[in-house]
């Protein structure tokens, strides 16, 4: 049974009922923010009616008021010994932003010299809106991207705050899905998820929300093939690796318990998230006149801020693994996270 730590490390905690926890872990070192990832995760599963606006995988900027805008001052998740819920706030649509069509005709047919933009005047806020902009002056500005997706959580606070029990978690593998015949669209689990991952079709009357590409990573494609969710297929540099916590042998489970580099995003949510990130490493800063500071370019409090005291530990044990590589030495922590393609999908051990 779960005892809802905080920390991902140390021990496999797995939720009451569930027998294997799927996991995937970025590695935010590697993210060039093409959005391919949200490309396939929306022509996959969200691209019919009600689901214009969602994005059950986006990919925003960091430091960033992120998608739906400021969703980490909302609330949800539990109280700090993970017993209560903490109340959270419903994104409005303003918080999402509206879809708006781009002058493209304008641009490509008409021979406008305008810059691209969208045709709506008053849109001020959408996915990606803040894309690029970052934080810090130059010449040390920074930002990194943040991809995201729910995280299938070993304590769901969206599946504790539905009252018809329409959320659950799978027992086989431990992702959380919405059971579209018992939901009445009350809205409460997108309020309980401090991530803001559901979302709610006006369409249908239901919640929806990612669902870990299940079929796909069942092999109940046409070729029967158990395949990576198409996020992680489809990445370019194949930053995300997709496995099952508990594989003991698997790469997440090394990385998430043993070397403890892959750590949670917003630990303090409390809802035991089975994403994990890789941290970002920036150049440090430098002097007008180009000379290295000796001074970090991403703030060690930002990053902090996102994934809590274990941050620290990450760091300094990528920094000194990659150091023994320098010197021509073995790492085995780097050897996975540079890892060949068909070595970050393990998915079949648990059939
Ligand atoms: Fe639920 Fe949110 Fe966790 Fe996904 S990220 S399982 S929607 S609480
Ligand atoms: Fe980042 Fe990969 Fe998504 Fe591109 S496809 S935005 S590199 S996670």
């Amino acid at each position: 049974m779960s005892s809802h730590t905080d920390d991902g490390g140390d021990s496999i905690d797995l939720a009451e009922g569930v027998n294997h926890q799927v996991a995937m872990v970025m590695d935010l070192n590697k993210c060039i923010g093409c959005q391919t990832c949200t490309i396939a995760c929306k022509t996959n599963w969200t691209d019919g009616g009600g689901r214009e606006y969602m994005y059950w995988n986006n990919v925003e900027t960091k430091p960033g008021a992120g998608y739906p805008r400021d969703w980490e001052e909302m609330g949800g998740g539990w109280t700090d010994d993970g017993q209560e819920r903490t109340p959270g706030d419903l994104p409005t649509e303003d918080d999402y932003g509206q879809p708006w069509d781009f002058n493209h005709e304008q641009i490509m047919y008409e021979g406008s010299d305008e810059p691209l933009r969208p045709m709506d005047d008053a849109a001020d806020w959408g996915p990606n809106w803040d894309e690029d902009e970052g934080a810090g002056e130059y010449p040390n500005s920074y930002y990194f991207y943040l991809p995201r997706i729910c995280n299938h959580c070993t304590h769901p606070s969206c599946v504790e705050a539905c009252p018809r029990s329409a959320l659950y978690k799978r027992s086989e593998d431990g992702i959380v899905l919405v059971d579209q015949d018992r939901c009445r669209g009350y809205r409460y689990c997108v309020e309980g998820c401090p991530y803001k991952k559901v979302y709610y079709n006006a369409m249908k009357k239901v919640s929806e929300k990612c669902i870990f590409c299940y079929p796909r990573i069942e092999g109940s494609g046409p070729d029967g093939e158990v395949r990576g969710t198409a996020c992680a297929e489809d990445c370019p540099p194949q930053l995300r690796m997709v496995g099952f916590l508990d594989d003991e042998e698997g790469p997440i489970h090394k990385l998430v318990n043993e070397y403890e580099v892959a750590i949670r995003l917003h630990p303090e949510f409390r809802t035991e998230p089975n994403v994990y990130y890789i941290p970002p490493f920036a150049p440090p800063q430098h002097s007008e006149s180009g000379e290295s500071l000796d001074a970090e370019r991403i703030p060690r409090t930002y990053l902090e801020e996102l994934f809590g005291p274990k941050i620290n530990d990450a760091l300094n044990t990528i920094s000194r693994e990659r150091d023994r590589v320098r010197r021509g030495e073995e790492s085995e922590l780097m050897e996975l996270l540079n890892s060949d393609r068909e070595e970050k999908y393990r998915l079949e051990v648990f059939e």
